[in-house]
């Protein structure tokens, strides 16, 4: 049995930055300090962070006067950005500049007078920051059957945005129902879904073109995570998400030749290899990478951890 690896895969630019600036606060102010949500979506990141200091809440009463308080790599609503003011906390923003980017072109359609379409998943926190960002009208929709439901206040005067963790084809598919319903609506195309999320899809792709089963690194609650087994699913290959190799059941392993390996934007890379090395245990005897999109995007810190190290 063959391991083969997909290029790219796991952390991207904006899970490194936001993972850091915990580190570079940490580091900078002393524990605590506090992050509201899961700063992304990993338990074993979260944990991690935890045991050097950091302290997850839910919401921001749960933080004493004075917390350094920083915001996840998902984003907020302007509303807990205006709460934190308004119970001056310290804040240092990790949303991550690609979900930034969405929030702004929202707002500069809504700014122009149109009503928006949010492409996204109801109940993730990226669409509950992106959602609180807009002022005026805003209509969630996730599919195509969702697009033929709308009732919207006027059909001339409507933009879409999306979420950026979402399937280029999915997507795809649901900006095409809108243009069919409402030819006057604009918007970036599938622009939005962020260079990690549409090259990890590239390569789970063609890791689908060679493995019989493909395991996909990554947590349950994660969205681009959950795209990529989605994805190797409907190439017709058998895939699983897995938090780490502790959960590999030995039994998917039967009579497959080719395990594809990928992970997630949110999952670490000692995860994949602790993953390999489980493989090897149960028979792997090679591993491949495949050749992919080298990147190299980075985000800088935000101005208060310039001078921090993590
Ligand atoms: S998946 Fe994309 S949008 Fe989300 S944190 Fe990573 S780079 Fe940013």
């Amino acid at each position: 049995m063959k391991v083969i690896l997909a290029k790219p895969r796991g952390f991207c630019a904006g899970v490194e930055r936001a993972i850091e600036i915990v580190e570079r606060a940490l580091e900078k102010y002393g524990a605590p300090v506090y992050v509201r949500h899961e700063i992304v979506h990993n338990r074993h990141v979260v944990d991690n962070l935890r045991a050097k200091g950091a302290r997850f809440v839910d919401e921001l009463d749960e933080i004493p006067l004075g917390g350094i308080t920083v915001f996840s790599a998902h984003g907020v609503s302007q509303r807990v950005e205006d709460d934190a003011a308004l119970r001056s906390l310290p804040v240092i923003d990790a949303t991550c500049p690609l979900v930034s980017k969405v929030h702004h072109e929202a707002q500069r359609y809504a700014g122009a007078g149109r009503d928006i379409v949010l492409i996204g998943h109801d109940g993730h926190p990226e669409v509950e920051g992106t959602m609180g960002r807009i002022d005026g009208k805003v209509y969630l929709v996730a599919t195509p059957e969702d697009v033929a439901l709308l009732n919207v206040r006027d059909p001339e005067q409507l933009a879409y945005v999306t979420q950026t963790t979402l399937s280029v084809d999915d997507t795809r598919s649901v900006i095409e129902a809108l243009k069919e319903r409402f030819p006057n609506i604009i918007g970036p195309d599938t622009r939005d879904i962020c260079y990690a999320t549409q090259n990890r899809q590239g390569a789970v792709r063609e890791l689908a073109k060679r493995a019989d089963l493909i395991l996909v690194v990554g947590a349950q609650n994660s969205s681009n995570s959950n795209r990529l087994r989605e994805i190797a699913s409907e190439m017709g290959v058998r895939a699983y998400l897995i938090a780490d190799g502790s959960v590999l059941d030995p039994a998917w392993l039967e009579g497959v030749h080719a395990v594809g390996v990928t992970a997630g934007a949110s999952a670490p890379e000692h995860l994949v290899q602790q993953l390999v090395d489980r493989l090897g245990e149960l028979g792997a005897t090679e591993v491949e990478i495949l050749p992919g999109v080298d990147e190299n995007v980075r985000f800088r810190m935000p101005a208060e951890l310039a001078d921090a190290v993590a």
